[in-house]
């Protein structure tokens, strides 16, 4: 029995790990590479193993970084079972769509970039920038999906079942045990995905974990301590007042899926309450719109809070001041638009999508704020504005950033330092080794630090492409 870690190997990003028992492979999560674009281009065009002798896929939850490579693994030969909770696979209908679309509108808008400098002259490079994968990848993905729902043991081959639990990290999200046996050995391993923090908007909160032999678990936030959740209301308005005060526009990256809805409840609340003035606020995602629906048909996953809003006969996604922004000509319009407004799009960590129109519209205006609503990974344009850089690449070119930024980390859908170890308390004990994924090298470190102090266990942080005898 073994493990190779394929992706979010001392990164956030590319969430990717093959198991391999009684000599059949099966993959948790197919995530695709974010970072520098070099490096994003080659770890997204090609599936380090043979895909098409992967047997199963077990997807912990909808985002890109764990999913979006799913088309990719289709294109390369795979036609096994792609097993998820219901809410997951209607989001990835959406969201793999939406990744396949985004592609290609990049690929022909840094194309047509090259060809008028080329036309004028410059010095550019013959490479035709291709999209990954296509919408026909996309198509030819969705009947592989296999809804399974959240504590529905799953049977995925011989000797090796599965089942999810809540993971309180966006809609559908899970962590997942796999029962594995080889040989008359049998073994547990279990998998956080994505772990969320209790108190989040909307979704529900984690469920503790059950017993395993050995964990991966994920260190986004190994060696932080978040704020705490019911501070973020009044930290937002603040952000929102400010910048309307100056007259300038609020420009929101976030993950479309979860954060954009997490965000438009609060700014509904807080206009409610008139702690912000009534302004024009805009979501600019075709996928968010897509995504909420998806949301409305999955009220059994709501919280008690989400829930007893319904119920008194409120609508959490949508109300006057809020306008959802489909076509891009709608998206283009706002460029022309004066006065204060904020605009919500993805992506979160401003690395595709509308949000580079937007931000090369308004990064350089210093009436403007940026705010930065989750992690954003190394090398993404969001750390680089993150990190306040005096010149930031949008579309390949260095922008002065005057806008302000602001980020809100309390909204973080991952677990702090102490609420990972909170998790893991419970079973702590039964483990014999622990993985730590999804993380950078100095999270990981810390947070590795703490659980060798706190229990005593064996941790390991594997490196892309290491494998483990289990
Ligand atoms: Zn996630």
């Amino acid at each position: 029995m073994k493990i190779t870690f394929w992706g979010a190997a001392q990164e956030v990003t590319g969430s990717m790990h093959l198991c391999e028992v009684a000599s059949a492979q099966y993959l948790l999560d197919c995530g695709q590479f974010q970072g520098r674009r070099h490096e994003a281009e080659e770890r997204n065009r090609n599936i380090p193993f043979p895909a098409g002798e992967v047997s199963a896929v077990m997807l912990s939850h909808a985002h890109i970084d764990h999913s979006g490579n799913l088309p990719l693994l289709v294109k390369n030969g795979f036609r096994g079972p792609i097993y998820s909770t219901p809410a997951t696979v209607d989001l990835c209908h959406a969201m793999l769509a939406d990744s396949a679309q985004i592609q290609e509108r990049d690929a022909a808008f840094l194309n047509k970039r090259r060809s008028r400098r080329k036309a004028i002259g410059a010095n550019v490079d013959n490479g035709e920038i291709m999209p990954v994968y296509s919408m026909e990848d996309v198509d030819l993905t969705y009947p592989l999906f296999h809804k399974i729902s959240i504590h529905e043991p799953a049977a995925l081959g011989p000797g090796v079942k599965y089942e999810s639990f809540e993971a309180g990290h966006m809609l559908g999200s899970t962590f997942i045990r796999v029962h594995a046996e080889e040989s008359g050995r049998a073994v547990r391993i279990l998998y956080s995905g994505d772990l969320g923090r209790p108190g989040l908007p909307i979704i529900r909160d984690p469920e503790p974990p059950p017993a395993a032999d050995y964990l991966i678990v994920e260190s986004t936030y190994g060696d932080r301590l978040h704020q705490p959740i019911r501070s973020v209301a009044n930290r937002l308005a603040e952000v929102i007042n400010r910048t309307y005060e100056r007259g300038g526009h609020l420009i929101v990256p976030a993950f479309a899926v979860g954060r954009t809805q997490q965000l438009v409840l609060i700014i509904h609340e807080l206009i409610d309450a008139q702690k912000i003035p009534a302004f024009p606020i805009y979501v600019d995602s075709p996928l968010a719109l897509d995504v909420t629906e998806v949301f409305r048909r999955h009220e059994e996953l709501f919280d008690e809070e989400a829930r007893r809003y319904l119920a008194n006969g409120g609508e959490p996604f949508g109300f006057k001041r809020l306008k959802y922004l489909r076509s891009v000509e709608e998206s283009k319009a706002l460029n022309g638009l004066r006065g204060p407004y904020i605009v919500i799009a993805s992506s979160g960590m401003c690395e595709a999508g509308r949000i580079l129109h937007h931000l090369k519209n308004g990064i350089e205006d210093s009436r403007n704020t940026v705010l930065l609503t989750g992690y954003c990974a190394q090398n993404t344009l969001g750390r680089k504005i993150e990190e306040k850089r005096t010149l930031v690449p949008v579309f390949g070119e260095l922008m002065r950033l005057r806008a302000g930024v602001e980020k809100l980390d309390e909204l973080s859908g991952h677990a702090d330092q102490r609420e990972l170890l909170e998790w893991i308390g419970p079973i702590a004990s039964g483990l014999r080794r622990i993985f730590l994924v999804h993380g950078e090298p100095d999270q990981q470190a810390a947070l590795k630090d703490a659980i060798v102090d706190r229990f005593k266990l064996d941790v390991e942080m594997p490196s892309r492409g290491e494998t483990f005898e289990l």
